[in-house]
């Protein structure tokens, strides 16, 4: 598979007037185009250090990643962050807005995704008059819109109960494969990221390093709902749970 994003031997320290934080000590890995990661790892290791990196919103201390051909890459954070005073349409056009990327063929192209995702009837309602998943899904909308060839995924369906967890979960996943794009997600549900991904890569605790990483192989890759009924899940399930060595946390 074709390379799109490569991390080379990334360590972050945060400084205080009191003290050092060493969160991320020479995290290695690569991305393939189309791929789905997961970063799983205990409370408070790095794992959103990584995606801040990745975005530029931080510099590491040491090491690099590098976005091959041009590649874009957008951010979806853990709450959907919906502004309460614009419609979904507005919302959803706001990156472009700030980008001053708002031609009408990438408004078209909003409206395009609003209509295929079970939007389009809401498009002038505001977010307040969505459920919890339809607000989730306009929050990926709005970062599609930018037409990103990466989507970092932070706690995307954190807030969420289990059920509506595994709903959106599912439909999140379905749109991303539909829109061929490549997703490196975040999570500390262990379920999730198996359930969702290609690849697993597991954290150790602060200073945090990579422990391992699971090629995630099914009997036929279905939706992550399907998935969980594969009969690997649950071996990969306790293997990762004993990485994590979660009661000792
Ligand atoms: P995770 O996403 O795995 O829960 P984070 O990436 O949020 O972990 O944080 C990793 C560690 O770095 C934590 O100990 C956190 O307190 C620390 N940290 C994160 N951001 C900052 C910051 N801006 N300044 C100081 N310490 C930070």
């Amino acid at each position: 598979m074709k390379k799109i994003l490569e991390v080379n031997h990334i360590s972050k320290n945060f400084h205080s007037l009191k003290e050092e934080t060493i969160a991320l000590e020479d995290i290695h890995f690569s991305v393939s185009l189309g791929e789905f990661i997961s970063i799983v790892g205990p409370s408070g290791c790095g794992k959103s250090t990584i995606l801040s990196i990745l975005c530029g919103l931080l510099k590491p201390s040491c090491g690099n990643t590098v976005l091959l051909n041009h590649y874009k890459i957008a951010y979806m954070p853990q709450e959907d962050s919906l502004l309460p005073f614009r419609t979904v349409l507005e919302n959803c056009l706001l990156g472009l807005e700030i980008e001053h990327q708002l031609t009408e063929e990438n408004k078209k192209y909003v409206i395009y995704l609003l209509e295929t995702y079970g939007l389009g009837d809401f498009m002038n309602q505001y977010p307040n008059q969505l459920s919890g998943g339809m607000k989730q899904r306009c929050a990926l909308i709005r970062t599609l819109a930018l037409k990103p060839d990466i989507l970092l995924l932070d706690e995307a369906m954190s807030s969420l109960d289990y059920q509506s967890r595994l709903l959106i979960g599912e439909d999140i996943y379905q749109i991303i494969k539909k829109e061929k794009k490549t997703a490196i997600m975040v999570t500390h549900d262990i379920g999730e990221a198996i359930s969702m991904s290609d690849r697993v890569i597991v954290l150790t605790k602060r200073p945090s390093v990579v422990k391992k990483i699971y090629e995630i192989k099914f009997e036929e890759k279905k939706g992550p709902i399907e998935n969980r009924k594969d009969k690997n899940f649950s071996f990969y399930f306790d293997q990762i749970w004993r990485d994590l060595d979660v009661k000792n946390e």
